[in-house]
């Protein structure tokens, strides 16, 4: 009995000294792994645009576009930029493409003029049109000035940043549980300035990235519009939480700027530009749309209820119309009759363009303070798209911060959606009986629009 013991004894010796050998084995092969992994992400830029070498015969070497102005709004890309033409030689045609290393090049609908041997182009006649990062291949591409001469020569040139902003992370929308991360660096190959789209698919998006942010209108103290006991911030939650469950049944990542679980103290001391207020959230949340929903009122009787979307200016309205359609249609309820700002049934276009007024002699700091202290609500589209769509507040007006993102080149794509009229008894109880016909229209406006399954 004692010896079996002893044997026994010996028997577990022998498989914990296996184990740790094991360990040690495995924890060489993670050491190894590990260490070539960083290596890989440390040349990532350089073996990312490799396939340049394909390509770059094709490149005109020596004189390069300039780069002013690049902006991600939303779900595109898009620039502005010169260059010089150093012979005499008239042009048919400028136009900025994407190319890749496999032939494939997308043109995107680009505006030039050429005057004294200078080509200017800009892409972004609207912000959220030009180039469609959602529809790009697993591939790099490299975005090239594509010049037809009238002698028939077609010539490539590539890219230089002139600008203050540098490379810019983006993560596609959530489709089938898989993101395309798309690296948009400025780099230098072989004294040949680049900009180019390296992509790769993702299994998660990281912590900080989510497709859609809600923003329910008002909240805390500020109550909105109201009918007897019903408050526009309370209807506008219940919507927001509706719409964010069926924006995840199909897959999507959604940021709530508020979500009901603040207390009334807590939200209304935040600022929308403090580090918790709505406009900073959706800034940091690397989101490409943002849907805002409220609930109208109106102070005279000329307007019988009904949907308002709105957009922003220097926009294609496709989608603004398509939600305006799809909440008519879904949710049994009327375009607005609403005539103010309105651009097409259910479409609205009112953001103030604070450049004009920039230009105008009369115009000061002192004058434009002023603009903002009207209802801020309709300002989120704006403080939202950077300097696509102009936001400005910098905390020149003490009453409401600073937005610390007025300046950024990458900006969310925002609707407001005033879900109907809070003093209108059939648009209020259609939205309180069928909050979830609301979501859902505008849940397969995304769905459609973005091709989301
Ligand atoms: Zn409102």
């Amino acid at each position: 009995m004692k010896r079996k013991k002893k044997r026994r004894y010996k028997k577990n010796e022998l498989i914990s000294k296996r184990m740790i050998m094991f360990i040690v084995i495995i924890a060489i092969i993670a050491l190894i792994y590990f260490t070539s992994a960083n290596k890989n992400k440390e040349n990532a830029s350089v073996n990312a645009f490799s396939s340049i070498n394909e390509i770059v015969d094709e490149i005109e070497t020596g004189t390069y576009a300039n780069i002013n102005r690049y902006i991600v709004y939303g779900t595109h890309f898009n620039i502005e930029g010169d260059m010089d033409i150093s012979e005499n030689n008239s042009i048919e045609s400028a136009k900025v493409v994407a190319k890749t290393a496999s032939g494939e090049e997308i043109g995107i609908d680009t505006e030039y003029t050429y005057e004294n041997n200078q080509i200017s182009f800009s892409t972004l006649k609207e912000i959220n049109t030009g180039l469609d990062l959602e529809s790009l291949k697993v591939e790099d591409y490299y975005i090239l000035l594509k010049v037809e001469f009238s002698n028939n020569e077609t010539k490539y040139y590539s890219l230089t940043n002139d600008t203050e902003y540098g490379n810019i992370e983006y993560y596609t929308l959530t489709r089938n549980h898989s993101n395309n991360r798309i690296n948009i660096d400025f780099t230098t190959i072989d004294n040949m300035p680049i900009l180019g789209f390296h992509i790769t698919t993702v299994k998660e998006l990281p912590d900080n990235v989510y497709d859609v942010v809600i923003d329910p209108g008002h909240g805390g103290s500020d109550v909105g519009a109201v009918n007897g006991r019903y408050m526009e911030s309370e209807i506008a939650l219940d919507c927001a939480l509706e719409l964010k469950k069926q924006l995840e049944d199909i897959g999507l990542k959604v940021l709530l700027t508020r979500d009901g679980t603040e207390s009334e103290e807590e939200y209304t001391m935040y600022n929308i530009y403090d580090k918790d207020g709505r406009v900073t959230m959706a800034n940091e949340s690397h989101a490409k749309i943002l849907i805002s929903l409220h609930l109208n009122s109106n102070l005279s009787d000329n307007v019988d209820g009904g949907v308002e979307i709105y957009a922003s200016s220097n926009s294609d309205l496709t989608f603004a119309k398509k939600l305006a359609d799809d909440i008519v249609e879904t949710a049994k309820t009327e375009y607005s009759t609403n005539q103010t700002d309105k651009v097409e049934d259910g479409v609205y276009v009112r953001t103030i363009e604070v450049e004009d007024q920039k230009n105008e002699a009369s115009f000061s700091r002192e004058n434009y303070k002023g603009i903002f202290d009207s209802i801020p609500y309709l300002y989120i589209i704006r403080e939202i798209g950077g300097i696509a769509t102009g936001a400005y507040v910098d905390g020149t007006n003490k009453a409401y911060g600073a937005n610390e993102y007025r300046n950024s080149n990458v900006g969310i794509e925002g609707y407001l959606v005033e879900l109907g009229y809070i003093n209108v008894d059939e648009d209020l109880d259609n939205i309180l009986e069928n909050a979830d016909l609301y979501a859902q229209a505008i849940t397969n406006s995304i769905t459609n629009f973005y091709g989301i399954k």
